[in-house]
């Protein structure tokens, strides 16, 4: 008879990432934490085994700043004529989009997100949630899909006045319930959408919130230039004016900010989350990652979940901008989600070592030079991909095994995404 969050992990090559490092090892877990690492360790009948001689094992991936109400918008209605700007982008693609959300497709929007993520080797999604029709509950709904596929998550609405000040108020409200019930697999952030969307006074409401809850704030900074023209202020110094710029928050994308106010921002223990994909798809210009410190982490931004592409469009496109990161740089920012993540979690992520929590990724090994602590990083860059997964493990729960779902019906999620998506695009004309 197993217990409960039991595992024994045989033959791997662990790839530790924080700090680089190649080790041969068997892994023995119990209560959902690595309690033993060791060349061999012998079998036990409460442990169930999982085979992965021959294979590498990696931490598993954070993404520091996703949406999953865009997991069912590829292939979506287009426009007539194509948005002329980031603005009228949001306008006529993402806040149809967003407006058109119910219950329904909230609910499988998450479980298709959260298989896209364990297919990709992302244990935890940091999102940012908007649902401006189905705004009460909507965050339970994605925690209940989330758990239901055995990802960890890290929620938020994103509070706005786009919609008028009941909407805003709804998604101050929206966090309640889960702020008042952390657990280890799921925990709450205030979500605001962009600096140029909240008055002063839904903005301070939001630090508030936050504050009393004692959590950060998850929001867009300076993805654009219209950020700071739009208001007329720098966006961090009106989050401190505002009481909003708090430690712990999440500020995603800062493509726009000058050097003082990025220091401004990292001097107040808040993180940066970097999507080089999306801002390239949006034009909305090159982040200045050679200002960026070591509480910066990767995100997809609702690109699906893949970090690896992520990683690899950042590398690419930072070379090209003269950036100043090397391979081993990039790979710490790939690394450093599971810091802010295991702390807000209140769990040792992003590490293969006694005592973190059992949240790791079996890959299948791409033939080649042998890997090394120095190769490690140029591995990430030109060796590996999502391709790789094949066991996905978190809280020590196989949760993807052989490439395939454990806790949900992969062919059944298909179908029943196809006819939820149509319905949703349908809502949005
Ligand atoms: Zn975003």
């Amino acid at each position: 008879m197993s217990a409960p969050g039991s595992l024994l992990v045989r033959g791997a090559t662990l790839l530790h990432l924080e700090p680089p490092g190649v080790e041969r090892a068997d892994l023995l877990v119990r209560g959902g934490r690595i309690v033993e690492i060791s060349p061999h360790i012998g079998s036990m009948e409460d442990a169930p085994e999982l085979d992965a001689t021959g294979r590498w094992l990696m931490p598993g991936l954070v993404c520091g700043h996703t949406h999953l109400y865009s997991a069912l918008s590829c292939g979506m209605p287009t426009l007539d004529q194509a948005p002329t700007d980031f603005a009228d982008m949001l306008a006529k693609v993402w806040w149809r989009l967003d407006r058109a959300h119910d219950h329904e497709s909230v609910s499988v929007s998450g479980l298709v997100g959260g298989l896209a993520a364990l297919r990709a080797g992302v244990t935890t999604l940091v999102d940012h949630h908007a649902s401006p029709s189905f705004i009460e509950g909507s965050l339970e709904t994605l925690d209940e899909s989330l758990e239901q596929v055995g990802v960890r998550r890290i929620l938020c609405y994103e509070v706005t006045d786009r919609g008028g000040p009941e909407e805003a108020l709804a998604g101050l409200r929206a966090h309640e319930a889960l702020l008042a019930a952390p657990t280890e697999r799921r925990a709450v952030l205030i979500g605001a959408h962009a600096n140029f969307t909240l008055s002063d006074a839904t903005l301070r409401r939001c630090g508030d919130l936050a504050r009393d809850a004692g959590v950060g704030l998850h929001m867009h900074v300076a993805e654009s230039a219209d950020d700071a023209r739009l208001t007329g202020e720098d966006p961090v110094a009106r989050l401190d004016r505002l009481g909003a710029l708090l430690p712990g928050s999440v500020l995603a994308h800062c493509v726009h900010l000058e050097p003082d106010a990025l220091w401004r921002l990292y001097d107040a223990e808040a993180w940066v989350s970097h999507q080089p994909r999306s801002n390239m798809n949006n034009a909305v210009g090159h982040a200045p990652v050679e200002l960026f410190e070591p509480e910066t982490m990767l995100g997809t931004d609702g690109i699906g979940a893949d970090l690896f592409a992520e990683l690899q469009a950042g590398f690419f496109r930072g070379n090209e901008a003269q950036s100043g990161w090397g391979p081993g740089r990039w790979l710490s920012a790939l690394t450093s989600g599971a810091r802010f993540a295991g702390a807000r979690l209140g769990v040792p992520l992003g590490r293969l070592e006694v005592g973190s929590a059992a949240d790791f990724v079996v890959l299948d090994p791409q033939p080649g030079p042998p890997l090394t602590r120095v190769n490690l990083a140029a591995a990430f860059l030109f060796r590996l991909g999502a391709g790789a997964v094949r066991d996905v493990v978190v809280d020590g729960r196989i949760v993807l095994h052989d490439r395939q779902p454990v806790r949900i019906d992969a062919s059944a999620l298909d179908r029943q995404a196809s006819t939820t998506a149509i319905r949703l695009w349908n809502r949005m004309s």
